[in-house]
């Protein structure tokens, strides 16, 4: 069988199947669940801790969930966590020191490696992910907490139902349908009766895992309808990238009057960059006990928005909130081609929706193109 061609049908018991055999194989299994309003990532056991049932509204600066009228397992799309929680978390201690006397002894935090198992990864999400493998792992530097729970990860895609009122996926031709970097990747195809998947096979460790399972032959009309499924999300998405030269367009109009404008609405809150499953900068923190004798140095997400970012001896370089968003948006979209080879945003819609104030990066791109002004500054 070729991989990428193998397709299968589960039932609501066989992903109930696959969640307890990857538990089985030593897997730490993850996906999305309903927790304070909201659908985030976290440790789940069977498929009833999957938001069956639920699905969400988004807009700018708008997040609601509701009730459907089936039990779809995964009847909505991203939330506010992404995989990056998991992958390269908030905080990360990178070594602790312990005085003796005169006696100093630096002990470097050690790499734990876990075996994560993903469940209901997006492919927006997964072509974050292969982003951030870049920025951890395609350098000279290579991030050794990051590889250490990247290395042995499982990814179970599903393939987008809808599309959310904030997503522009199919314009950054990252989704709605996983491509590549999964494991196995399900369509929900929802119809009478129980829940049916079809199954893709991605991996030799996806092939394994899915032999294991109780599943069916996919049937050409089976894969037809998963098609369709993808077909009309794509056609529904809530948003558009510009189809422009994003690199040239920003780049040759850093003195846009739309910055002051943007810069007007943004609270610099860095909401944005919290929430991006590809934003990866961070801050180092030193601690000490009372006594001075034991300290320790962490790491932690920090955002372009604050101005001790772009601290340097005698004050921060981007005192504006003008230059700030502006920072943001040109590293996203433009820059990140120079530093990393592709665009820094996938498409997810996640920065629209958790901004408080609900600026839309797709429509300052269009403001900008609107208006261009005449050659780079
Ligand atoms: S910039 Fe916004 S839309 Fe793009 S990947 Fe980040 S959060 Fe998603
Ligand atoms: S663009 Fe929105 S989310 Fe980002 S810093 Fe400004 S106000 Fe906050």
């Amino acid at each position: 069988m070729d991989i990428g061609r193998e397709q299968a049908i589960l039932t609501v018991a066989g992903v109930e199947a696959l969640l307890a055999a990857l538990r089985e194989r030593q897997y730490r299994v993850v996906g999305p669940t309903v927790r304070d309003q909201a659908i985030v990532y976290d440790d789940i056991e069977t498929v009833d801790d999957l938001p069956r049932g639920w699905t969400d509204e988004q807009d700018g600066g708008h997040y609601r969930l509701s009730r459907r009228d089936d039990d779809a397992l995964f009847g909505y799309v991203v939330g506010p966590h992404s995989w990056k929680r998991f992958l390269h978390p908030p905080r990360q201690r990178l070594w602790r020191s312990k005085r003796d006397g005169d006696d100093v002894q630096v002990t470097a935090e050690e790499a734990r490696p876990e075996r994560f198992a993903f469940i209901g990864v997006r492919a927006c999400e997964l072509n974050a992910i292969s982003i951030q493998d870049r920025v951890f792992l395609g350098g000279p530097f290579v991030d050794p907490h990051y590889r250490a729970r990247r290395e042995d990860a499982f990814f179970v895609a599903v393939n987008c139902g809808q599309a959310g009122g904030t997503c522009f996926c199919a314009s950054m031709n990252t989704g709605p349908k996983a491509e590549a970097g999964y494991d196995l990747a399900l369509t929900e195809l929802i119809g009478e009766g129980e829940g049916r998947f079809l199954v893709e096979v991605g991996s030799e460790a996806g092939r394994e895992v899915l032999e294991s399972l109780p599943h069916q032959t996919a049937a050409a009309a089976d894969t037809n309808a998963a098609d369709e499924i993808v077909a009309r999300t794509t056609a529904s998405m809530g948003r558009e990238m510009p189809d422009v030269d994003l690199h040239e367009l920003l780049l040759g109009n850093l003195e846009h009057p739309r910055w002051d404008d943007v810069a007007e609405r943004c609270l610099t809150c860095g909401n944005c960059t919290m929430v991006c499953p590809t934003c990866f900068c961070t801050a180092t923190e030193d601690t000490s006990d009372l006594t001075g004798a034991e300290t320790s140095r962490e790491r932690r997400w920090d955002s372009c928005f604050t101005m001790d970012f772009s601290y340097i001896h005698g004050g921060s370089v981007r005192q504006s909130g003008r230059s700030r968003y502006r920072q943001w948006m040109t590293h996203k979209l433009a820059t990140w081609f120079d530093q990393f080879g592709s665009s820094g945003c996938v498409g997810c819609g996640r920065c629209i929706t958790w901004c408080p104030v609900g600026i839309d990066i797709t429509e300052e791109v269009r403001a900008i193109r609107g208006g261009q002004s005449e050659g780079r500054t």
